[in-house]
């Protein structure tokens, strides 16, 4: 969604708001005149519910003023019996706030959002969907020195342009990434200052390499203003990790948020607020449908109102943490209550993460509930990932192929399971040292993450085994893919101390449809990986392989 669309999307829910006020005036009067003639508390309790409503709804559009009074004369008549008077005077005092909101006409657009003309915002909304190009990155070296042969050859392999051309002083010809390659530390980071300083300026992003931890020289680069620096020897993976979300190849986080609450017009308008910046919202107002939300949505987080009829907010928070695998969801309570603020403790000794209000500064709460997101799919992911790789753990791969293969029945789609595993990985431990082998499959992992879709789960399924989760994809296309992969990373050279090598690995591919379960799926993967693996090695199986070994797979390559 363009930010135009959402400022008219948000413009026109305010107005739709504004729009019901009469109703809402009349509504009021109602409620005020029965409680008034026969002053039951059933009246109050009638009148203080339409209070709350229009308390919280008038500051979710801005009205605040209008949501002030509504607050005033709901403290008034919770505490009528001390201060009937107070109430009487509330009441007038929320009817002038009522008709002055009804004629704010179109110049209104109360407290408008700012975020909105925010360009990080709008760089999140832009659709992410533009033609790739080969990302720019310019390498640096002081003169008369060699450059680092293996790491540039490297990075071209795995797609980035890298041009070690002198860089040209207009901003606009100026790459994305600098990689500087100082060769001894004090000195150098003194020599590149006033360049370092020119392309901050231009907004390049500018990487150091240095020999070693040397806090002097790395407290100069800090104090130019250089964020990220590494010792060298560098490794690919290590620089891609840094490149890599930054050049548009990583999708932006995209934080899921299920938010619960009985009003729908309060959600859409959270709703459109939230996903003009990037996040993923799904909305629902009925508390006994938020396991099944929770299971198909899989959100990050949970955005909860307070007061809901059928249960409370902390009520459905208490459901929630009955239960193991609910217990870690963050949830953050949205009110239009200040006086909850009392209530806080009690509502984190629930397991609440915080509470925000409804009224709060849309920026501020934007920030807020992304930020917690994104704090919560790191935790997440720090369970899911494998330490070495970066990839998906051998759980975490279990649980997603259970899933895609639920999933492609379901759908009636198909789903390709690849398993993938190096060749002859115990020779590059042994010769080369078991550094030199996690070096190896880091940079398989990098391969990997770089060339899957992001709708796709790369693991790492034990020791030197991957599996690639594709879902939507047939096993000719899944092989292409695996086949382009396997002819890069046999072209990766792996530069030691005691001589360089490259590696080669066999794959296995198996169609969800073929099988009636995720385990027969990947059993037949294995088959294929063996026959793989038997017919010659560096080379793609389907399952069930029909079709003869590749013949223009490259022979196996043992390291020399
Ligand atoms: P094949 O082509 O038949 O797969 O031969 P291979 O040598 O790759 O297979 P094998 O199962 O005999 O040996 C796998 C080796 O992978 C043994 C183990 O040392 C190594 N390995 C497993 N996990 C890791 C790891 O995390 N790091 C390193 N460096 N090596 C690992
Ligand atoms: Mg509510
Ligand atoms: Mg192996």
């Amino acid at each position: 969604m363009a930010s135009n669309d959402v400022l008219a999307k948000l413009a026109s829910l305010r107005h739709q708001f504004q729009q019901r006020l009469p109703n809402e005036i009349e509504r009021l009067a109602e409620l005020w005149d029965n409680w008034i003639q026969r002053g039951e508390d059933a009246d109050r309790q009638a009148l203080l519910r339409q209070l709350h409503t229009l308390k919280g709804n008038s500051g979710t559009f801005g009205f605040s003023a209008l949501s002030a009074q509504a607050a005033q004369l709901e403290t008034a008549l919770d505490a009528r019996q001390r201060n009937q008077a107070s109430a009487v005077s509330g009441y007038s005092d929320l009817l002038v706030e009522l008709r002055a909101a009804i004629t704010q006409g179109d110049k209104a657009a109360p407290d408008a959002p700012h975020m909105v003309s925010n360009p990080e915002a709008e760089s999140a909304i832009r659709p992410t969907s533009a033609p790739a190009q080969r990302p720019l990155l310019a390498y640096i070296a002081e003169e008369n020195t060699t450059p680092d042969q293996a790491l540039l050859n490297n990075l071209c392999v795995q797609g980035y342009d890298v041009t070690n051309a002198p860089l040209s002083s207009n901003a606009e010809q100026l790459p994305p990434w600098v990689l500087l390659d100082l060769s001894e530390t004090q000195g150098s980071v003194r020599r590149f200052l006033a360049p370092i300083h020119h392309w901050l300026k231009q907004g390049v992003n500018v990487i150091a390499l240095i020999d070693q931890l040397d806090f002097q020289a790395q407290l100069a680069l800090v104090r130019a203003g250089v964020r990220h620096c590494l010792v060298r020897p560098v490794s690919v993976d290590q620089l891609l990790r840094l490149l890599k979300p930054r050049m548009g190849q990583a999708p932006a986080f995209q934080g899921r948020v299920l938010m619960l609450d009985d009003q729908h017009q309060v959600m859409h308008y959270y709703q459109t607020l939230l996903e003009a910046s990037g996040l993923n919202v799904q909305t629902e107002s009925d508390p006994a449908r938020v396991f099944w939300q929770i299971e198909q949505f899989d959100p990050d987080l949970l955005l909860l109102d307070i007061n809901m009829p059928k249960a409370t907010g902390p009520e459905v928070a208490r459901v929630l943490r009955l239960h193991e695998r609910f217990a870690t969801l963050p949830i953050l309570f949205l009110t239009a209550d200040f006086d909850q603020a009392a209530q806080r403790s009690d509502l984190l000794n629930i397991g609440s993460d915080d509470l925000l209000y409804k009224s709060m500064d849309e920026d501020e709460l934007v920030q807020q509930v992304t930020a917690r997101a994104e704090r919560a799919r790191q935790l997440r992911d720090q369970i899911n990932r494998d330490a070495l790789s970066g990839l998906n753990n051998h759980g975490a791969v279990q649980r997603a192929s259970e899933l895609a293969f639920a999933r492609a029945h379901r759908q009636q789609t198909q789903s390709s399971l690849v398993v993938l595993d190096l060749d002859h990985f115990k020779a590059v431990n042994d010769r080369y040292g078991h550094d030199m082998g996690d070096q190896v499959i880091r940079t398989l992992s990098q391969l990997l993450l770089a060339r899957f879709r992001h709708t796709d789960t790369v693991g790492r399924y034990g020791g030197e085994e991957f599996v690639i989760l594709l879902p939507d994809t047939p096993t000719e296309r899944a092989k292409v893919l695996t086949d382009a992969i396997r002819s890069d990373m046999s072209a990766l050279r792996f530069t030691t101390p005691t001589g360089s090598f490259t590696v080669t690995f066999s794959a296995g591919i198996s169609n969800a449809r073929n099988y009636s379960s995720h385990l027969e799926q990947f059993k037949a993967a294995d088959e294929a990986l063996y026959q793989a693996k038997q017919g010659g090695r560096n080379q793609v199986v389907i399952s069930p392989p029909t079709a003869a070994p590749d013949p223009t797979a490259g022979a196996p390559d043992r390291p020399a």
